[in-house]
């Protein structure tokens, strides 16, 4: 452990902030980090204290009514290790700052969210994920972290020699401020998107397996109307001897002729490129290309993760509530994650189905809807994605994970007094549960 240096003046704005969605206003005081060593100081001096990454999250999980703490300006990259395969750095960096980096360089990172302009460490803080039957969420490439603790302390923990490490890094923002991110990369790899239109609720049923073992990151689009899926997303990495072999049909969907949004009727413009031209894996496994609006704008997100064996039941499930669906949704996605081993994490030691959905912005009728979402999957033990809304209530949520009391004890021996806890935290995960 390395000590504290003294207090150094930050920049702190005042002006009106919003996550993403603009659905949670930030009303804290906002913490601009200029370098790492001013994060110590700063962090003890606080009595609470919340990270904020590039605020994408549609709850308060990144809220602070106190002090809000952001990294956006430590972005650099710190070391670049072509021999071993990894990359440090700061961890207010994004992957649209990281990707173009590592590709300029012969290298990649594994998988990418929709969207590519969260920051790294927002995005393994809350497990998110892209899509693929053997790709584990972002964070299941991170080795090593650096952290500063409550009491300014800088703590170092490795994959490999810290059993803590499993608990911090898909952490919630419960243990400290993360200011540095190891990761294994990959020698870059190009990928060929195809999409197909229309893929029968049937087809999807019965041959689930098949269809997003197809290639290296399949996605389903749906409304959830019509007894069909809108779209399947299909992305192929080039050269690796699991390419896609794109025909006309494709279990009953038909391969679409035009460039498509995964909303209908949106204009594709914001879309990555598809239509099987392939390109580097940073501009074909998000949707939505660096430098546009991703998914609609206007919007709310929820998402459920299922063990996968449940994957059909679960979406017959829900369309037996596509009544109430259809007219508040934008569209719904289906994706698959790999099991991983982070105790927070919605696949921790399952293989997953995800169902998330792009709400229309209007709150009160999702509030009301999420609850019959919920009681719907119930039977399919959905954990719901930390980042996105949700009804499930503490008790509920805290019998979805095993390691639960371990993380809470785990998180108090780093902060004993709390200082890293939003509301959000003391609702969900440290509130006593009977
Ligand atoms: C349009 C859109 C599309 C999306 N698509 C996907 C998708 O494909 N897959 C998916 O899984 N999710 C998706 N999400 C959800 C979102 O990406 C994640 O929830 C992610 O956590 C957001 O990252 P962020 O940097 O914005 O984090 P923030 O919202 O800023 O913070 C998230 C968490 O990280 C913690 N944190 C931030 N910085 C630090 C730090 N330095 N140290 C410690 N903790 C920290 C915060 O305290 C908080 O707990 C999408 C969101 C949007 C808006």
């Amino acid at each position: 452990m390395v000590s504290v240096g003294d207090v150094v003046p930050t920049r702190m704005e005042k002006i009106k902030r919003t996550n993403w969605a603009a659905n949670i206003m930030y009303d804290g005081a906002f913490h601009e980090m200029t370098a790492i060593e001013e994060i110590p100081a700063l962090v003890q001096s606080l009595e609470k204290v919340t990270a904020v990454g590039t605020g994408h999250t549609f709850n308060h999980i990144a809220d602070s009514p106190c002090n809000q703490i952001s990294l956006r300006l430590l972005h650099e990259v710190s070391t670049f290790d072509e021999v071993s395969r990894t990359v440090t750095v700061q961890a207010g960096i994004t992957y649209d700052q990281l990707c173009p980096y590592l590709e300029d360089r012969g290298f990649a990172v594994h998988n990418l969210a929709s969207l590519i302009q969260l920051s790294v460490v927002g995005a393994c803080s809350t497990a998110t994920h892209g899509s693929g039957d053997k790709n584990g969420n972002l964070a299941t490439s991170v080795s090593s972290l650096e952290m500063v603790t409550a009491d300014g302390e800088l703590v170092k923990l490795s994959r490999h020699n810290d059993v803590d490490f499993s608990a911090v890094l898909v952490g919630l923002g419960a243990f400290g401020v993360i200011t540095q991110l190891t990761l294994d990369i990959q020698p870059a790899f190009n990928v060929e998107q195809y999409v197909y239109e229309r893929l029968p609720f049937d087809q999807l049923r019965d041959h689930f397996d098949a269809i997003m073992a197809s290639a290296y990151s399949v996605s389903v689009f749906t409304d959830w109307q019509d007894q069909q899926n809108n779209e399947i997303w299909v992305k192929s990495r080039v050269g690796d001897g699991e390419k896609f072999e794109a025909t006309q049909k494709f279990f009953g969907a038909t391969l679409a002729t035009q460039k498509l949004h995964p909303v209908r009727n949106l204009p594709a413009e914001t879309c990555t490129e598809q239509m099987g031209i392939p390109g580097p894996s940073f501009e074909r496994l998000p949707h939505f290309r660096m430098g546009c609006t991703p998914s609609v704008g206007e919007e709310l997100q929820s998402e459920y993760f299922m063990p996968r064996h449940y994957a059909a039941g679960a979406i017959l499930a829900l369309q037996g509530l596509s009544d109430e669906i259809t007219p508040n949704v934008f569209v719904s996605e289906i994706r698959t994650v790999a099991a991983d081993e982070f105790w927070m994490s919605t696949c921790y030691h399952r293989a997953s189905v995800a169902i998330g959905f792009t709400w229309k912005p209007d709150w009160p009728a999702i509030k009301s809807l999420l609850p019959k979402i919920e009681s719907v999957l119930a039977p399919f033990d959905p954990r719901p994605h930390w980042g996105k809304l949700f009804h499930f209530s503490p008790a509920e949520l805290h019998s979805k994970y095993e390691k639960m009391d371990d993380f809470v004890q785990l998180a108090s021996k780093y902060d004993p007094k709390g200082k890293f806890r939003n509301e959000f935290l003391s609702s969900y995960i440290f509130t006593p549960c009977s």
